[in-house]
C-alpha cells in the first residue's frame, strides 16, 4: 500500500484523545504550537452519543444489554463493569482489537477507542501521589528511583486540578496530600457512622474521607455542577465531570490551532538516522485502510500505556531494531495494574428513619494506611480502598421476585443502610510483567497485536488478604452486623490502571523517558500516558498522568524555544 504524505509540517503531532491526549492537544495549543491529534477511533457528539439521561424502558433490551453481540464482539470489554447496554459503544470491538496471552496469564485490557478515549467512562476517582510513593522503589530497591519527586509534581498538580475541578475534602494526611478542591459531595449517614468510629478508634490512622472525584460541586470554567443523575459512564450533557469532550479538547479547538482527525490509526513512527529525530508518523486511514504519513517537529505519544508501546516496538529501524528509543532494552517490561477486590461490607444498624437523596455517582475512600507510619511485616506498600455507604433497595437487583400489589407496595420500602469497602493496592515492578508484538496476531488495520505475560506476584496476593482482614476490622469498629468479605478474583488489567513498559528514570542505560517524559535516546519525541510510569502507588493514576503531561508540554515547548527540539 503506498504511503500518501501529507505536506504540512505541524509544531507538533499528539496521538490520541484520551485523558492525555486531550491534555497535551490543550496545553500545546495553547502555548501557540499548530497541533495536529491523530485518533483511531470515530467523532464523538455529545449530543448524539451520549446516553446519560435515557431510560432503561426506552433501551432496546430494556438495559439488560444484547448478551448475543456482547459475547461475540466485546467477550472482554463487557467483564467492566460500566460496558453495559448504553456503555458498551465506547469500548472496543475485540476481535476487530485482539492481543494474545498465555492460556494461564490471563490479562483484561479495557479500552475505548473513540474522540475521548476512556475519559469518557472513567470513573473520576483523582487522587495525588506523595514521596511515599515517588521514593518507593529507592527505599524497597526494586524497579528504579522515579527521576521527580513530589516537590517536583506539586505545583504542576496544582495547575492541572485548578483546570480540571476536584471535589473533595482537605485532610492533612502525609501519604495523600491535599490539593485544589472544590467543595466536597456529602456524606450520608453510613459514612458519618463509619468515619466517626474510624477516627474513634484507629488513631488517626485510619480515615474515611469523601472520594476526592473529577466532578464539579459548583459551576467551574463555565461548566455546570453535577446535578446527580447518577450514570456518568454513559456521558455528562452538563459537562459536570472532566473528559476531554467535555474540557481539554474544547478549549484546543477555541485556540484555532488544533487539528483533529479522527479514523486515524497510527501504525508507526519514522525515525531519522543521520538528524536523531522522529520524522514523521505512518497512519492507516481507520476507514479505508489507506496508509499516509504525517509530519511534525516533535510527538506526543498519548494513545494509552500499552497502545504507545505497541507503536514504539512496531516503530523499527537500522538504530532501533527492537522498537523506538528503545536502546535501554526496557521498552516493554514493567507492565503494572492495581491489584484490586477484597474487601468487606455490613449493615450499619440505625437512621432507619433517613433515606438518601440524589444519585450520587461517586463513593468514600479510605487512604492507605500500611507501611505509612510503621513497617509491616507481610508485604512492602499498601492500598486504599474505595466504596460508599446505601440503603438496601430493590433497584439494586433486577431479578428481585414477586408479583401483584403487594409487591408494588413493597417497592416503595427501604432497606437497612450498608457499606462496602473495596479494596486498590500497589502493584510492584517486575520485568517479567511485560508485552511484546505477537508475531502472528494483527488487528483489523494490519497492526501487529500485542502478546501481554502479566500475572499477581506473592507481594499483591498479600496484599489482597490484608485488604479483607482491615475492611472487616473497620465496619466492627463501627458496629457494623452481618459482615460478609469480599474476595474477588480479578485478573491483572481489569482494574483498568494498566501502567509501566515505557518507564521514566534518570539512567538513560536503565530507562526510556527521562524527567520530563522526553525519551533519553530522541529529543523530539515525548510519551506522557501510563507507559511512562515507574511504580504505581495504589491511587487511582490518570490525574498523575495528566500532571505529567502539563509539566512535559511546558518543558518541550521551552526546548523547542530555546532550538534544542
Ligand atoms: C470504567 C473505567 C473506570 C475508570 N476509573 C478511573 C478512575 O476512577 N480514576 C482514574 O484515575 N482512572 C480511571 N480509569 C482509567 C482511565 O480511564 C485511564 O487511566 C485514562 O483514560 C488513560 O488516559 P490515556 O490518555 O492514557 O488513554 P485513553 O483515555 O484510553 O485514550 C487513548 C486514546 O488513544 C487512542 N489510540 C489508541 N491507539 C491509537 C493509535 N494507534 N493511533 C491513534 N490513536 C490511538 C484511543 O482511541 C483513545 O482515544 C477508568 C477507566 C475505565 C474504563
Ligand atoms: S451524575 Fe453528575 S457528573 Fe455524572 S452524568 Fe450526571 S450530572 Fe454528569
Amino acid at each position: 500500500m503506498a504511503a500518501i504524505a501529507e505536506m504540512k509540517i505541524y509544531d507538533a503531532v499528539v496521538v490520541g484523545s484520551g485523558i492525555t491526549g486531550g491534555y497535551a492537544a490543550m496545553e500545546l495549543t495553547k502555548k501557540g504550537l499548530e497541533t495536529l491529534v491523530l485518533e483511531a477511533g470515530r467523532p464523538i457528539s455529545p449530543e448524539r452519543d451520549y446516553v446519560e439521561h435515557v431510560p432503561p424502558w426506552q433501551m432496546r433490551f430494556r438495559g439488560l444489554g444484547d448478551r448475543g453481540a456482547l459475547a461475540r464482539d466485546q467477550p472482554i470489554q463487557r467483564t467492566c463493569y460500566a460496558c453495559d447496554e448504553w456503555s458498551s459503544k465506547f469500548f472496543v470491538n475485540d476481535r476487530e482489537n485482539p492481543y494474545t496471552f498465555d492460556r494461564d496469564k490471563p490479562f483484561a485490557w479495557i479500552r475505548g477507542r473513540q474522540v475521548g478515549g476512556r475519559s469518557i467512562m472513567w470513573g473520576r476517582h483523582t487522587y495525588r501521589w506523595s514521596d511515599l510513593d515517588f521514593a518507593a522503589n529507592l527505599k524497597d530497591g526494586l524497579g528504579v528511583d522515579w527521576p521527580l519527586r513530589y516537590a517536583d509534581a506539586a505545583p504542576w498538580y496544582d495547575y492541572v486540578e485548578d483546570f480540571v475541578g476536584i471535589s473533595g475534602r482537605k485532610e492533612g494526611l502525609p501519604q495523600l496530600p491535599d490539593g485544589k478542591f472544590l467543595p466536597p459531595m456529602e456524606f450520608n449517614c453510613a459514612e458519618h457512622v463509619v468515619r466517626e468510629a474510624l477516627s474513634r478508634n484507629f488513631d488517626g490512622e485510619r480515615v474515611l474521607t469523601m472520594g476526592r472525584v473529577a466532578m464539579l460541586t459548583r459551576e467551574h470554567r463555565g461548566r455546570a455542577p453535577c446535578h446527580y443523575c447518577g450514570p456518568c459512564e454513559r456521558g455528562c450533557v452538563t459537562r459536570s465531570y472532566f473528559s476531554s469532550l467535555n474540557a481539554t479538547l474544547p478549549e484546543a479547538q477555541a485556540t484555532g490551532r488544533l487539528t483533529l482527525r479522527p479514523h486515524s490509526v497510527v501504525e508507526s513512527i519514522l525515525y531519522d538516522e543521520d538528524k536523531n529525530r522522529v520524522d514523521g508518523i505512518r497512519v492507516i486511514d481507520g476507514k479505508t485502510h489507506e496508509a499516509f504519513e504525517v509530519h511534525g517537529r516533535m510527538v506526543f505519544l498519548c494513545a494509552s500505556a500499552l497502545e504507545s508501546t505497541r507503536i514504539l516496538l512496531n516503530s523499527k529501524s537500522s538504530r532501533f531494531p527492537d522498537g523506538l528509543a528503545n536502546s535501554s532494552g526496557e521498552l516493554g517490561r514493567n507492565l503494572m495494574d492495581h491489584v484490586m477486590g477484597w474487601g468487606a461490607e455490613g449493615r450499619i444498624p440505625g437512621n432507619e428513619d433517613r433515606v438518601p437523596w440524589g444519585r450520587r455517582n461517586s463513593g468514600i475512600y479510605v487512604p492507605r494506611f500500611r507501611n505509612v507510619k510503621s513497617k509491616h511485616s507481610g508485604f512492602l506498600r499498601g492500598y486504599g480502598f474505595q466504596g460508599a455507604g446505601f440503603r438496601e433497595r430493590w433497584e439494586h437487583g433486577f431479578d428481585t421476585p414477586g408479583f401483584g400489589a403487594d409487591f408494588k407496595h413493597s417497592l416503595r420500602n427501604w432497606g437497612p443502610w450498608r457499606l462496602s469497602f473495596y479494596g486498590f493496592g500497589e502493584c510492584l515492578p517486575n520485568p517479567a510483567n511485560c508485552v511484546s508484538l505477537d508475531p502472528e496476531v494483527r488487528d483489523r488495520w494490519g497492526i501487529p497485536a500485542l502478546r501481554i505475560h502479566m500475572k499477581w506476584g506473592e507481594n499483591e496476593r498479600a496484599l489482597l488478604k490484608d485488604m479483607a482482614v482491615t475492611a472487616a476490622e473497620m465496619l466492627e469498629a463501627a458496629g457494623a452486623k452481618e459482615i460478609e468479605l469480599t474476595q474477588e478474583d480479578n485478573p491483572p488489567g481489569l482494574t483498568i490502571h494498566e501502567m509501566g513498559t515505557a518507564r521514566m528514570g534518570r539512567d538513560p542505560k536503565t530507562s526510556v523517558l527521562n524527567a520530563f517524559n522526553q525519551a533519553h535516546d530522541v529529543p523530539n519525541l515525548f510519551v506522557t500516558d501510563g507507559s511512562a510510569m515507574t511504580s504505581s502507588s495504589c491511587v487511582n493514576p490518570s490525574i498523575t498522568y495528566m500532571m505529567l503531561t502539563a509539566r512535559a508540554c511546558d518543558y518541550a515547548v521551552k526546548e523547542m524555544a530555546l532550538g534544542h527540539i
